[in-house]
């Protein structure tokens, strides 16, 4: 059996210094020696000093490398053995971003630093020290290796808290700071400017500002809030959501309540982690139909916490209404559990449908081999298309939905889909997301660079995600990046990589998702865009007629 040794075992060292690693190995026959250096940035030479003895010499260390492993492999016709050494490379603080103040449930100035040991960061408002209490402190949303992206948070600044703020990072070797201005309210003694001094996202629901007419009355804000010219927007977590409400919960909403012994359970249909969802049969819903199949979901917690939500969930469906969402009937709270209807889509959810309708549908078919036919290009378009209609009904609505997939997507009759889904199919997909200390369940793999670093949802983080459906059409249901770990993700994402081509996409398509992939949210194709785009490539799209005829 080959052995192999790298020394030193353990390497670390300041950022610009040049270090050789050796390897010993022994085996008979001689084994092969290979470096496995992963994706190293540092230029290095190897030497093979003799049969059993290479050195690798890496010169001029980037701190990119910090964190990196590199591998020493002997193989011979026996087998194979490696040895590992981890390289750590120290070097002084780097802020490379520090952003305008948005606005998600809480103010955020957001922020990216470098540096290696962890930089401490200082905050200084106006020119002195800012002490971090309950209402304004730092937290860190991602850390990997020796970058560090979060915001300073903010709850409910007011005007008095507008000015300079700086970020000082320190380290050993070093330190760098910067400067932005932040501006949260105007000040109510210099007039009646309606403006929040923002950045670019005045699309974004949650940067609402009102032009005056709606502007609410202070007893609305409650007794202290001193707000002139401008709404206060009301969020809603729940738990992954926090929507503006300006047009989805009007204090008129009317839920439609329906009684519980019109509603006949037949069987399970699914699980997610607000509950379980059934079909049933609903009685004297429709005034032509005595009775209609639907998708019961029962809400299986029921704190007041996860009531509130129901109830507002509830109100905020009853006001989505489109041909590609799925349609709300009401609610059931004449005791436990308490229930959501919904019409039933009797294809289930769309990940499913494409896996199912995928190369792979064999190995999923339960050896009961009644293989479904493959879609076909301009059949994927034509679901495409139904969710970008779906996503343009949200944006004209400023709702933004935070976790558009195809695992939220449901399939109906006739290749109708429409988009199902708002927070609550955690479970079964666990695997889809990232959790973040301990409660915030992320779907990155779904999540542009600046919802990941700084937790900023809007339309154009939408419109990201929805490059990322397209993809998994393309692919018959593959996760994005299945071949990484979310760390690894997290860092293809923030470094401005981007998915491949997949084999069945037509170039027009890869295209449109570059389009939604753009790192700049401005840069990005709009949904309208993206809608008639999609809806001309299907009507291009000779076999499509015949498919759906
Ligand atoms: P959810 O909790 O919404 O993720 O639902 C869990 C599973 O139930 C989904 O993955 C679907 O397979 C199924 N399901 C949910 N809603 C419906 C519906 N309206 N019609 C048919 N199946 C549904």
């Amino acid at each position: 059996m080959p052995t192999s040794s790298i020394s030193p075992s353990s390497v670390t060292l300041m950022e610009g210094s040049d270090i050789t690693l050796e390897c010993r190995t022994s085996g008979t026959p001689s084994p092969d020696v290979n470096w496995d250096l992963g994706n190293l940035v540092t230029s290095y030479q190897q030497y093979n000093l003799n049969q059993h003895y290479t050195t690798l010499k890496m010169i001029n260390v980037s701190s990119n490398d910090t964190g990196k492993t590199i591998l020493c492999i002997a193989e011979n016709i026996v087998g194979e053995n490696e040895s590992s050494v981890i390289l750590v490379v120290h070097f002084p603080p780097k802020i490379t971003f520090l952003g305008q103040a948005v606005l998600d449930h809480h103010w955020c100035i957001p922020f990216s630093a470098r540096g290696n040991p962890k930089p401490k960061l200082i905050w200084f408002y106006e020119g002195a020290v800012l002490n971090e209490t309950d209402f304004i402190w730092t937290s860190i949303h991602i850390a990997f290796d020796s970058e560090h992206h979060g915001c300073l948070q903010l709850d409910s600044p007011t005007h008095l808290n507008n000015g300079q703020y700086t970020l000082l990072a320190k380290n050993e070797y070093g330190t760098d700071e910067r400067t932005v201005s932040a501006h949260f309210m105007p000040d109510p003694l210099l007039g009646t400017s309606s403006v929040i001094s923002n950045d670019d996202d005045s699309a974004s629901p949650l940067h609402h500002v009102s032009n005056g007419s709606n502007t609410p009355s202070s007893s609305e804000m409650g007794s202290d809030a001193v707000i002139i010219g401008m709404t206060k927007i009301p969020v809603i977590e729940n738990p992954q959501y926090f929507r503006s409400t300006n047009n989805m919960l009007k204090s008129d909403t009317f839920v439609q309540h329906i009684k519980r012994h019109n509603i006949v359970l037949k069987r399970e249909l699914g699980e997610g982690a607000f509950g379980k969802v059934f079909l049933a049969e609903c009685y004297n819903l429709c005034p032509d139909q005595d009775k209609i199949l639907v998708a019961v979901k029962a809400l299986k917690e029921a704190s007041e916490n996860a009531r509130k939500d129901f109830h507002r969930e509830a109100e905020l469906l009853t006001n989505l209404q489109h041909e590609h969402i799925v349609k709300f009937y009401g609610v059931c709270v004449e005791g436990d559990p308490l229930i959501m209807v919904f019409e039933y889509m009797m294809h289930g959810d769309l990940n499913k449908f494409l896996r199912a309708h995928g190369p792979d549908a064999v190995l999923m078919a339960d050896g009961q081999n009644n293989r479904l036919a493959e879609l076909t290009p301009s059949q994927m378009l034509h679901i495409a298309q139904q969710i970008a209609a779906g996503m343009m009904y949200l944006a004209s609505q400023h709702f933004v939905h935070r976790d558009l997939a195809t695992r939220n997507c449901l399939v109906g009759e006739n290749l109708l889909v429409k988009i199902g889904d708002f927070g609550m199919s955690r479970d079964v997909y666990s695997t889809d997301y990232y959790r973040v200390g301990g409660h915030t369940m992320l779907p990155i793999r779904w999540m542009p660079p600046e919802s990941i670093m700084y937790r900023k949802f809007t339309t154009e983080s939408d419109v990201w995600s929805l490059g990322v459906v397209l993809w998994e059409i393309f692919t018959y249901g593959k996760q994005p990046w299945y071949q990484l770990s979310n760390n690894e993700v997290i860092e293809c994402i923030t470094q401005g990589r981007v998915l491949q081509r997949p084999r069945n996409s037509p170039k027009e398509v890869y295209d449109l998702m570059l389009g939604c992939w753009q790192r700049e949210p401005h840069m990005r194709l709009n949904i309208k865009e993206i809608h008639s785009l999609l809806q001309n490539l299907a009507k291009a799209s000779p076999v499509y007629l015949d498919i759906l005829g």
